[in-house]
């Protein structure tokens, strides 16, 4: 039997295709995804699917070499051309996805619809690759932006995988995130995930909130409701490989380097940063922060020198290469001030450098720079507290960086602030050794408490956990058993939904007329022998009585709060003109007055408030409002306020569509079985008030309690043809 695995996918893979004079190996990936999957790739034994980096220049043999050089790393290439990378990766991902959910909307590009259109294609390229490679039972994880329509791709071609998603980045607001032209589609490929990963609990409300408000679903805390299925969306902080941080950090070799990075500052205070060199990294504001500094404390000029690893990223992308320029000038313009001919203020290291001298770094320096205007989390915050095991050094952490959820011990800044960031730099290059060492404990537990591993298997945990909402299996494949079993009763009682069971919901109720065909059919059923037809509708008793006032059925009006029985007249199930109906028409239609959409509808038993065309954020806000304008009057007349789907409806306790049950069962013979059909939530309380060994079935997807599920009104009428003309 295969054995389950774990297919990771994500933009690059965690080793790199170089050629060095005709020579073909593999180079390490740089990055914090690749730094951070690296170890769960190595203890799960899993398979990675990802792009190698550009390979076009290789000759056949070099490529074959390649790919099996990759695939004795348990990788497997998506080979991308460069035109594909130009636009999918520099354009789309870097150029449109990465500004804006960084919340630098002016960097955005222009016009992207050419670049999207490639991201699409590359998505369904990765797509191709993951179904090939998939067997049952295997999980998958995708990681990241580049990516953000495969796991629906992946649900149409594969809907039984378990499919995880991870963004690696911020989730920005709702107000920026619709923005986006592409942002229905960007959700829904997120959605086609079982399990939505992100770093923190605001990236994830900013989601449920865009989702809310452009695809008008209703989310809870944790979970969306999407096309049938539920979607998990969960919290989890990435970590680091701390105990790799801290064998580096004991290595004597590393040790001796840091010593001689403390003797070549000359005794000065090492302040230390180490980024990409991106814009959201905050570098300008972090030079003119020291700039500020200097300014303010001219005995500072000669005593403090800012180390700047800038580590070389999207050179191609023109935003860039602008800052680039923005901070070079920035250095030139500040070491001319500030520096003398026993140095400079300012050292800018423009290139990468191994891990190893990134620890000699974090280990030399008194104080660590980290303000990004945005970070998704910031792992380089993470890896200076992880290598810190003298206990020392401050820390001045961006409150814009996911990493300062946790590490609420750092000197936290709003990096967009210069002299407050000027004055935190100040305050943490004269913090005393006690402070440091009191707040690196802190920042030591936090870290260690929460490393990668931990990380990854909370969320596999989490991604493998069985939803007990998920949709039973459909039972389209064996109706005729199904109908065998019901025309097996004795004597059979039908409860039957009329919208959105017997009929297709139209788009306004009146145009949902019953055919000819329909009304046969309840003729046909009413006329089988030992067998009684109730329709149980939210409608009004006229509407019923137009529809079917001919036929020898009982009849439920609005939810059961009015019966027909077969050949009676109508009864109401209380006052039919409650004295608390004025007063509560009145807070509800103030209340729709104003909120562009909503509007109140009035039946002889409830009032129901909807909100369909409202703004989810706003509509949010207003449900709570109308909850607690109406709670008094709810105590009071001892009312129900219910929420169905984009309405709230406010009625007298105890009367809904549950009431038919006990109405039909009053006069039937014992031994009758009840098969109640129903497809929205006012039929849940139908199936809830059926006696035992009684059937429910609902229709469509959708959370429900019934046993049995038919997927179409079509299909609800087959079944019930099957009882008349038998199976
Ligand atoms: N890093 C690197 N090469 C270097 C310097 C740093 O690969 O020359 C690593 C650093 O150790 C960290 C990662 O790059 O693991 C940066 O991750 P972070 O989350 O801080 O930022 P991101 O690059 O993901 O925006």
């Amino acid at each position: 039997m295969h054995m389950p695995r774990l297919l990771i996918v994500s933009n690059r893979l965690p080793v790199t295709v170089k050629v060095d004079q005709g020579e073909v190996s593999l180079a390490r990936s740089a990055g914090g995804l690749a730094t951070a999957m690296r170890g769960p790739h190595e203890r799960l034994d899993a398979l990675w699917i990802g792009w190698p980096g550009d390979v076009s220049r290789l000759t056949d043999a070099q490529r074959h070499a390649a790919d099996e050089r990759l695939a004795a790393e348990r990788t497997a290439p998506v080979h991308l051309s460069q035109a594909q990378v130009a636009r999918y990766y520099d354009g789309f991902s870097n150029a449109v996805l990465w500004p804006l959910f960084h919340y630098l909307a002016d960097k955005v590009e222009l016009d992207a619809r050419r670049d999207w259109e490639v991201y699409a294609e590359v998505n369904d390229r990765f797509a191709r690759a993951v179904v090939e490679r998939w067997r049952p039972g295997d999980f998958i994880w995708v990681h990241d932006y580049q990516l953000m329509l495969l796991p629906q791709m992946l649900r149409e071609r594969l809907p039984d995988a378990r499919i995880g998603f991870f963004l690696h980045i911020p989730f920005p607001s709702s107000e920026l995130f619709r923005i986006l032209p592409w942002r229905e589609q960007i959700l829904r490929g997120m959605l086609g995930a079982d399990l939505v990963g992100f770093h923190t609990a605001s990236f994830r409300h900013n989601f449920a909130n865009s989702a809310a408000r452009v695809l008008g679903v209703e989310p809870e805390v944790d979970v969306v409701q999407h096309e049938g299925r539920a979607v998990r969306l969960g919290v989890h902080p990435i970590g680091i490989d701390v105990a790799e941080f801290a064998r580096l950090a004991n290595d004597p070799g590393v040790l001796a380097h840091a010593q001689q990075i403390r003797r070549e500052t000359g005794g000065r205070t090492l302040v230390l940063g180490v980024d990409r060199f991106d814009y959201t990294k905050g570098l300008p504001r972090r030079m003119l922060a020291l700039e500020r500094l200097f300014e303010r404390g001219p005995h500072l000029r000669k005593k403090v020198r800012l180390v700047q690893l800038a580590v070389p990223t999207r050179e191609r992308v023109d935003a860039y290469a602008e800052l680039r320029r923005h901070v070079n000038e920035l250095v030139g313009r500040i070491n001319a001030q500030y520096g003398s001919v026993g140095g400079v203020p300012i050292h800018l290291l423009h290139r990468s450098v191994p891990p190893d001298y990134v620890v000699a770094l974090y280990l030399a320096a008194d104080v660590m720079m980290v303000t990004p205007l945005r970070d998704g989390m910031n792992l380089v915050a993470k890896e200076f507290v992880a290598s810190r095991v003298d206990g020392a050094g401050a820390l001045v952490l961006s409150e814009f960086a996911g990493a300062a959820d946790e590490l609420s011990d750092a000197l936290l800044v709003n990096p967009y602030d210069i002299d407050s960031v000027a004055s935190t730099l100040q305050r943490a290059i004269l913090m005393s050794p006690a402070e440091q060492h009191a707040r690196m404990r802190a920042l030591r537990a936090q870290v260690e408490a929460n490393d990668v591993h931990a990380w990854a298997r909370r969320f596999l945990d989490d991604l493998a956990l069985e939803d007990p909402r998920r949709p039973r299996p459909s039972l389209a494949s064996a109706p005729a058993k199904l109908a065998d079993e019901i025309a097996a009763s004795q004597y059979l009682e039908l409860l039957l939904d009329y919208d959105g069971t017997l009929m297709p919901l139209a788009r306004t109720p009146d145009q949902a007329q019953p055919d000819d065909a329909l009304r046969a059919l309840l003729r046909a059923l009413a006329e089988r022998p030992r067998t009684r037809v109730n329709l149980v509708s939210g409608r009004k008793r006229d509407n019923m009585d137009a529809f079917f006032g001919e036929l020898p059925i009982a009849m439920h009006a609005e939810h059961g709060f009015w019966f027909k029985p077969r050949g009676g007249a109508w009864a109401a199930a209380g006052d039919a003109n409650p004295p608390w109906k004025d007063e509560a028409r009145a807070i509800m239609d103030r209340l729709a007055a104003r909120t562009g959409g909503a509007f109140v509808e009035e039946k002889a038993v409830s009032l129901a408030w909807h909100y369909r065309r409202v703004d989810a954020e706003l509509a949010s806000v207003r449900l709570r409002e109308l909850r607690y304008l109406l709670r008094d009057l709810a105590d009071v007349h001892r009312l129900e306020v219910l929420s169905g789907s984009k309405v709230l409806e406010l009625r007298p306790a105890g009367v809904n569509k549950g009431l038919a049950v006990a109405r039909a069962r009053a006069d039937a013979p014992p031994g009758a079985r009840l098969v109640a059909i129903g497809d929205d939530r006012t039929d849940e309380d139908l199936f809830t008030a059926l006696p035992e060994g009684s059937i429910a079935i609902h229709v469509g997807r959708g959370d429900t309690i019934a046993r049995y599920r038919l997927e179409s009104p079509e299909e609800v009428r087959a079944l019930l043809e099957a009882l008349v003309h038998g199976s």
